[in-house]
């Protein structure tokens, strides 16, 4: 399946690199959770130089194919871009992904000689491959430990509309070329299973668990956690689902699930059932938009109380539901409606109310959702186990496990030299 949006073409992105004011204090570059430095490789566009484009980006962001399609944007660098008071702001991600479809990866970083040092990092996803490179950059041996094929969200769960295998691939293949020691095809649940030959570890196992809803029976025909379709349709494979279908959740996956089985069968009702309004959906508005151009609708205020069916799905027996005060979090609470329950008829319910964390690595504090605790530094309370990532922040954005993987390369080699840490 090909991807939906094409990128920019020459004469379009030198026109939208002119409109940056090239701000002296690069505000996008700031929101930017990587700090790419936004108006340099703006300002190379300008001036044709797409290869010093490539390697402004690269020695930036681990992860710029990946991000260059996908990054939420609006949330970060052009949710802060200056020109948008004066119309719109730059379009910052078309101009990375001009960049990166329109030049080869070549190792533009200066690579430290192999030191003899030896750190394993368990969780082949965005953290764990930035912090990889991070690590290969200076010097530092890591072995990858990952059971599936590495690139995580990316790689499995992102549909191939918005995001092709083959890039990820690509990326992937590239940091395991040039600063992974090793991939091993072990699944690490425990410190223990861990060999002693590591002078670090780092900790990206993402959220590996699903959030159920606890009247909702899992074991119907019909019922599926859109994580499993997902991979479904990411490997290039159809969902086989019927002509009505219900997404329940109100985050990027439900939206984005939405998405691709209205777009893998247009005959096909897919409406997303949500306890509260547009307003409080929490997933980014750009998505919300393709899956409202792609036909899915939505049931606002419908709070889910049942399947309806024996052996296999009819329906999802639902309860009206209004909005109340504001939570301590700035959210309004929905208060139920009584006597408002209604049916929708439907042959298959796709639960998309988000992950949790697994109960792995018992060796490590944790919060009460199962997430592990870190310091500032990126370090555990167990000394020389760091961790980051989803496991650390709860269900995040790529950029942001770009982030974290890349800080804590930075302090677990600090602490590898024997720095403040010991
Ligand atoms: S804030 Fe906008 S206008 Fe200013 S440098 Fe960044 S991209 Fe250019």
């Amino acid at each position: 399946m090909e991807e939906a949006k094409r990128s920019l073409s020459k004469e379009e992105a030198v026109i939208e690199a002119e409109r940056c004011l090239y701000c002296y204090d690069a505000p996008c570059e700031k929101a930017c959770p990587v700090n790419v430095p936004v108006p340099e490789f703006i300002q190379s566009i300008r001036t044709s130089n797409l290869k010093g484009a490539r390697e402004i980006l690269e020695e930036a962001h681990p992860l710029i194919e990946t991000c260059g399609r996908v990054c939420p944007e609006e949330s970060f660098c052009q949710a802060s871009c200056a020109r948008a008071k004066i119309d719109s702001p730059v379009k910052i991600r078309e101009l990375h992904r001009f960049v990166t479809d329109n030049t080869d990866p070549f190792l533009n970083l200066t690579l430290q000689k192999l030191s003899r040092k030896k750190v394993a990092i368990i969780g082949g996803g965005p953290a764990g491959l930035a912090c990889a490179r991070e690590l290969g950059r200076n010097g530092i041996n890591s072995v990858i430990f990952e059971k599936k094929d590495l690139g995580g969200i990316p790689a499995h769960e992102i549909s191939p509309e918005r995001l092709e295998r083959l890039i990820v691939e690509r990326e992937v293949k590239f940091i395991l070329k040039n600063f992974v020691s090793e991939v091993k095809d072990k699944k690490i649940t425990s410190l223990s299973d861990i060999e002693k030959s590591f002078d670090a570890i780092f900790i990206s196992t993402g959220l590996t668990g699903e959030l159920e809803l606890e009247n909702i029976n899992k074991n119907l025909r019909g019922v599926y956690f859109a994580r499993e379709l997902l991979k479904i349709a990411k490997s290039g494979l159809k969902t086989g689902l019927g002509k009505r279908v219900g997404v329940i959740g109100g985050g990027n996956v439900a939206i984005e699930i939405a998405t691709v089985l209205k777009r893998e069968n247009p005959e096909r009702d897919v409406e997303v059932v949500y306890r509260r309004g547009l307003k409080e959906l929490k997933a980014f508005k750009d998505e919300i938009e393709e899956a409202t151009n792609a036909g899915v609708t939505f049931q606002f205020l419908a709070i889910p109380l049942e399947v309806i069916g024996d052996e296999r799905v009819k329906g999802l027996r639902v309860r009206r539901a209004r909005l109340g005060a504001f939570d301590s979090s700035g959210r309004r609470v929905f208060e139920e409606v009584p006597d408002s329950d209604f049916v929708i008829p439907l042959e298959a319910v796709i639960i998309a109310i988000g992950q949790k964390a697994s109960e792995y690595f018992p060796e490590v504090e944790k919060t009460e959702d199962g997430l592990i605790k870190v310091n500032e530094e990126y370090m555990t309370e167990v000394k020389g186990v760091f961790a980051g990532g989803d496991i650390v922040r709860g269900a995040s954005t790529i950029v942001e496990s770009v982030h974290d993987g890349k800080e804590a390369a930075a302090f677990i080699e600090e602490y590898l030299e024997g720095g403040k840490n010991v």
